[in-house]
Formats: structure tokens, sequence, C-alpha cells
């Protein structure tokens, strides 16, 4: 998972592209970059850490270009490491091209090894950069035609968004599984991840990029493409988005993620019976739900965890070990509010089962007389092949256990998930989710991905 952004503007624009991508630090805190492009080259600047520490003044003021891209990183493919980060940049036949992408390819190992037995050698371990290299290679003056013949190969999972001297151009894969959104400021043009870095750079949302389209944006102009057909019955967006990595902020693909979340808590409270003395949210992420879930029972909402808000995403962090330390230092109970109560407590899902069983564990030492955990959707079951880093089907709690099985092992009093239905309820009905975490419905057949 990653965010990424694109300015097209008259003016230097490395601050907005900054100020961008600090709005969708949250989409990944293991790297980040900014690319622009000056008339006449491509300068950039890329490192591992948060946006604050790796662009820092003294870098953005060297960045000259009314251009640019942005990209923030989470590893799925390719490790943590400094030769992954992005935007990636390159030149071929004396054109330069820069490149920030947002998901994951299925057949990125297919088109790796068929490259590298054609004598290209690869820098990174990404499959951002096979993208890269096709589009290159097929790059003869014509950007759209180019990426069209890239979009013929490349499988999968990609927003992106890309820096080349015919301008800035947008692109979303036929199923639309990660988003992207257009925005306007002005006679500037915005893309970005989440509709929230638009607002916040003082500009106005258009609409979502449409699955299969390319946009083109130069000096003000904005041309869209249709990558062979229309693919708008082909969407397939990420229902993930909606439960755990949008701000509360976006709106993607017309459904408010804010809206989607409080309604989730309030379709699982409708169907409950539990008799608790309290709601209480799993900071962040659980905020919306707890707050539907509270709206529909009437118990009373309180914040019993508190959130140390300097410490990143624990799923980041790559070993299992490292994982349960951060949960611990993430959430710390708040004693006076749970002890000897009974607790609803809310979280968006579950997934290894690591940070729920740390939470009860908490919440249980600070006097907590019963926790009853809902999670506002429903058991992760199958790997995730299309950019959310859910890991193999043997990591995944609720792939080898039953809703008891997983209630014993983290200690919960009860336990409840969200039904298909419900999720589907709190997404307006609307037909246009990838939801194979849940139902194993991949709407493309993964490739070289185990599973
Ligand atoms: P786990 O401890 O593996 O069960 O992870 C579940 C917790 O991590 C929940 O509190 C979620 O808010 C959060 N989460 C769920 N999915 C993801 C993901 N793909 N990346 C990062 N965090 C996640």
């Amino acid at each position: 998972m990653c965010g990424i952004i694109g300015i097209c503007s008259d003016k230097d624009i490395s601050k907005d592209l900054y100020y961008g991508l600090y709005s969708l630090q949250h989409r990944g805190q293991e790297s980040c970059g900014i690319s622009v492009w000056n008339g006449e080259k491509i300068d950039y600047h890329r490192g591992m850490g948060l946006v604050s520490d790796v662009l820092k003044k003294e870098e953005l003021d060297k960045l000259k270009g009314n251009i640019g891209i942005g990209h923030v990183r989470y590893s799925t493919v390719g490790g943590s490491h400094i030769s992954n980060c992005q935007p990636l940049v390159g030149a071929c036949r004396g054109k330069k091209l820069s490149i920030a992408h947002n998901g994951n390819l299925i057949n990125n190992l297919y088109l790796r090894q068929t490259l590298e037995e054609e004598g290209f050698i690869f820098q990174t371990s990404i499959d951002s950069e096979v993208i890269l290299y096709i589009l290159a290679r097929y790059y003869k003056g014509d950007i759209i035609e180019s990426i069209k013949i890239t979009m013929d190969y490349i499988k999968g999972a990609y927003s992106l968004v890309v820096l080349s001297e015919e301008g800035l151009v947008a692109v979303r894969d036929p199923h639309g599984f990660r988003p992207l959104v257009l925005g306007r400021r002005g006679d500037e043009y915005i893309v970005s991840s989440e509709s929230g870095s638009i607002d916040i750079l003082g500009g106005e949302v258009i609409r979502d990029i449409e699955p299969g389209e390319i946009v083109l944006i130069k000096d003000g102009n904005l041309k869209s493409y249709n990558y062979r057909n229309n693919y708008k019955e082909m969407k397939k967006i990420c229902i993930f988005e909606h439960i755990y990595f949008a701000r509360n902020d976006a709106v993607i693909d017309s459904v408010n993620v804010y809206d989607f979340r409080v309604k989730s808590g309030e379709i699982i409270a409708r169907e409950d019976d539990v008799d608790a003395d309290i709601v209480v949210p799993v900071p962040d992420s659980g905020i919306p739900g707890a707050l539907g879930y509270f709206r529909k029972s009437k118990i009373p909402f309180e914040e019993g965890l508190v959130k140390n808000r300097y410490v990143g995403r624990t799923f980041i962090k790559p070993d299992q070990n490292e994982r349960e330390i951060g949960v611990k230092l993430k959430l710390n109970p708040l004693t006076s509010v749970v002890k000897g109560k009974s607790i609803v407590l809310i979280d968006d899902s579950i997934v290894r089962g690591t940070t729920s069983k740390r939470i009860i564990d908490s919440l249980k030492k600070a006097g907590a007389k019963e926790v009853h955990l809902r999670i506002t959707s429903p058991p992760v079951k199958y790997s995730c092949f299309f950019g959310i880093d859910t890991p193999r089907r043997s990591q995944l709690i609720a792939s080898k256990k039953s809703i008891e099985d997983i209630k014993e092992e983290i200690g919960a009093d009860s336990l409840k998930f969200l039904s298909l239905e419900g999720l589907f309820e709190a997404a307006d009905f609307k037909n246009i989710f990838c939801m194979a975490c849940f139902d194993g419905k991949y709407p493309m057949k993964p490739m070289d991905k185990e599973e």
C-alpha cells in the first residue's frame, strides 16, 4: 500500500507536493520522495523515513519544476530498502520519465524474468520498476500510446502518476483496485490517492479517475483517454480502503469513507444484544465504527485506550516480534475508564489477531470486567494480491480458525464480525468492490503469488 500524488502547474510545486504527501503519510511510512520536471530535466529527492524527515526545506528548495509527482511507501513487493524508494526516475532514447505506483502487479515475476532474459538489469526489487522499463521501452514519442502498450503487459492493481516531457499522466488499472482522484486549483490540476490531499492543498475535487482511464495534463489542459474499452462495469475497488486504509476524510468512487465506517458500526450494533457498560474504540481505526455502534445501541461511548500518536502503524514493522512491541507502545488503557466495566471494544479488522489479543490483554490487566470485541468487517480469510499487505493465508487467523477459536485465542469474552451482507449495505449496496480477502472471489487470477 502506498500513496501517490501528481501536480501540474505553471509555478514551482515541490512545496505543494510535500504538503500533499504529508496528508498521505498514513498510506506509507517507510520511504518517500518527489520528482519534478523543469522543462529540461527531472530532479528528484527520495529517502527512507517520514515525509518531514526526508523532504527537508534545503532539498525542496533545490527541486525546481512546475510538474511533479510524489510517493509515500509501505512495502508490499520488495523489501524496505533505499533502492526501492519512489518515484523511480529513468531515461530511454533521450526521453526522461519518472513514475510513482500504488498497487501490486500479479505478473511481476513473469515480466521481470522475461525482461532480465532480454538483458535488462534491475536496480530495485519492486514491481514498479517493471512498469518503468516497459514504459521506457515503448516510449518513442507518444506517451499515451506507450502507456496503452504497457497496460497490455501489466496485470493487477496499479494507480500510477507519470512525469514526462509531454506532461503529467495519471492512470488507473481497468479494475480500479486502488483509488485515484482528480482535482483542480485554479488552472492547476492535482491527482492524488485520496481526496483529502486535494482539499488540504486548497483545491476542489472534480472526480475519480475511472478504471482503465489515462489522463494527460499539460499547460492547464486535460485530455482523457480510455485504455481499449469502457471499463466502468469492471470496477473492483478495494473495500479495505474504506475499512481501514484511507483517511476518514476520503471519498472514494462516491462512497464516503467516514459514513461507511459509522454505518458499519451501526449495522453490527443493530444485530447485537450484548449487555455492556461502555463502547470503546481502538483508536484511530475503530473510532467511527464505535460511534456508529454507540448511536444505535445507546451504550455510552468512552475513550478507554490512549494512543501514542507518534508511533507509526504497527503493521509496517516487518517482523512479528517488532509488531508485538509496536502494539504495546501504541495503545495504553485508561484505567479510570475501564476498571470494573464490561466493554464493547470496536476495531475495523482482524488480520493476524496480534493487535486484538494485546489490547484485550492490556484492558483486562487494567481491570476491565469483560471485553466483547466487535469487528466492523468480516473475517479476513484470503490473501490479497492487489496491494493490501494481508499476508499468506497461513498467517491469517480467520483462514484456519473458527470465530469461537479466534475468540479463545485473543481472550475476548465474545466476538462478532460484520457480515458480508452488512458490509455490502455499509457500501450503499454498490456492486463495485473487490471483497476477495473476505469471500475469495478474486477479480483476476493471481499469477505469481504464493497463497
Ligand atoms: P492484526 O494485529 O494482524 O490482526 O491487525 C489488525 C489491526 O491492524 C487492526 O487494528 C487494523 O486496524 C490494522 N490493519 C488491518 N489491516 C491492515 C493492513 N493491511 N495494514 C496495516 N494495518 C492493518
